[in-house]
């Protein structure tokens, strides 16, 4: 078989990467969005090392460095007196570090890049409108059924189809989900409504018992993305669209400095999320379907490597698929060896990053001055971040 048709459902980061991936090794792809339109939705996506260089490798940096905002560095900041630590140096420190740039950017923004970007590599691959309802697979392909259009097939299904994922549910059955006990606060702060202290192109991770706040500069700083995780057991809705108000964000946050007030008090729209926590999966696939991204590795934020690990699994996977093309079932299950150790253990990592950042140690400045100095000294942040950063999907061992 010279050239194989690969299905993917979903049109998200992940799935619209392997598509990318994939043709340009020059394999045929269609990809199925269940939604009717694209439109620019979340906030910030914090893209280090790992996911920048999958894109640059896709030739998107020409494209993608004018909307992404390069970091200075990032700080640690304690949530009550403010005091502040270097947490690391981005910027050229990336590339010399690591080989490739740390760029934070906005979700919807990197989206339509990538959408264009699949619609110049193959006119017509991107299919609205079609949401996966089922498939069956035999010996050589997949029928996959839509809701309200035709059926199609493919000589392999991926299921790129996010945290809900049909294609989990319909290989594995419903993944239980258990919140955290955190509930999400995300917001967008015009960067020039901020008090002129706080308008810099740093990230800062504000940390306090029970709760910590995330903070960093889009769009060549002209948006402040704020995120507040915060321990609360009465909001366990999951949703990137959830409005909620200033106030409720505020009493939230009620005696965090008053930097994060102002932000507090300057954010556009207020939307919340609760973050649920899902075991690690210990197979992605049966036969010719497998999943990547959220779909099959949900992870908490906390090291803010959800939509990088999807754009790894993109590049591997497309990797597997070349050199396994005439097996393909085998090259799926080489993708599936290739990235379940790597991301089970980012999904592990990530539950326990959230006791570091909310730790009852934080309360009192003395004690939090102590515990900030242990738990971020330099070795410790290399060991929580270097592993991730330095991972290169292009030439990682399949
Ligand atoms: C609307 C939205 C906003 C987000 N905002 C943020 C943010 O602000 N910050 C952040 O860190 N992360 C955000 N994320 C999550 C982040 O994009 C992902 O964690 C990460 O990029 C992994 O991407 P993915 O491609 O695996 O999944 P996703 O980005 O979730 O993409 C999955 C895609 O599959 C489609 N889909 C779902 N079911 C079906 C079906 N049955 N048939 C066909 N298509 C289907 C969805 O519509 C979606 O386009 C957001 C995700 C979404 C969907």
């Amino acid at each position: 078989m010279s050239k194989p048709k690969i299905a993917i459902a979903g049109a998200g980061i992940g799935g619209i990467v392997a598509a990318l991936s994939l043709l340009q090794r020059g394999f045929d792809v269609d990809v199925y969005e269940q939604a009717p339109e694209l439109r620019e939705l979340g906030a910030g996506l914090q893209m280090s090392a790992n996911g920048t260089r999958v894109l640059i490798a896709l030739g998107l940096r020409d494209a993608i460095e004018p909307i992404a905002c390069v970091p200075e560095g990032k700080e640690v900041r304690l949530y009550s007196t403010g005091q502040t630590w270097k947490l690391f140096d981005l910027g050229q420190a990336s590339v010399e570090r690591y080989g490739a740039p740390y760029w934070m950017v906005h979700r919807g923004d990197v989206h339509t890049i990538l959408v264009d970007a699949l619609e110049a590599a193959k006119p017509g691959a991107l299919h609205l409108n079609h949401k996966l309802v089922d498939f069956e697979q035999s010996d050589v392909g997949v029928t996959m059924s839509f809701e309200n259009q035709p059926a199609a097939t493919a000589d392999v299904l991926i299921g790129a189809d996010g945290v809900h994922s049909r294609v989990r549910q319909a290989l594995f059955g419903d993944l239980p989900a258990l919140f955290t006990g955190v509930a999400a606060w995300r917001g967008l702060v015009p960067m020039d409504q901020l008090p002129k202290h706080l308008q810099r192109l740093v990230g800062s991770n504000w940390v306090g018992p029970g709760g910590h706040v995330i903070t960093y500069p889009l769009r060549a700083g002209k948006l402040l993305n704020f995120v507040a995780a915060i321990e609360r057991d009465n909001w366990a809705v999951e949703s990137w669209t959830e409005r909620g108000t200033r106030e409720e964000c505020k009493a939230d946050l009620a005696g965090w400095h008053e930097d994060v007030q102002a932000m507090v008090d300057n954010i556009e729209v207020p939307y919340k999320w609760a973050l649920l926590g899902r075991d690690p999966l210990p197979q992605w696939t049966v036969g010719r379907v497998t999943m990547l991204g959220d779909a099959c590795h949900p992870t908490l934020p906390m090291l803010a490597q959800g939509a990088n690990m999807a754009i790894e699994d993109g590049m591997v996977l497309a990797r597997c698929i070349e050199a396994d093309k005439d097996d393909l079932p085998a090259a799926l299950k080489r993708f599936e060896r290739a990235r379940i150790e790597r991301t089970s253990q980012i999904v592990r990592r990530s539950n326990e990053a959230a006791k570091r950042f909310h730790n009852p140690a934080l309360a009192d400045p003395a004690g939090a001055e102590a515990y900030v100095n242990r738990e971020w000294a330099p070795e410790k942040v290399e060991g929580n971040y270097g592993w991730l950063f330095e991972y290169d999907a292009l030439t990682v061992s399949i």
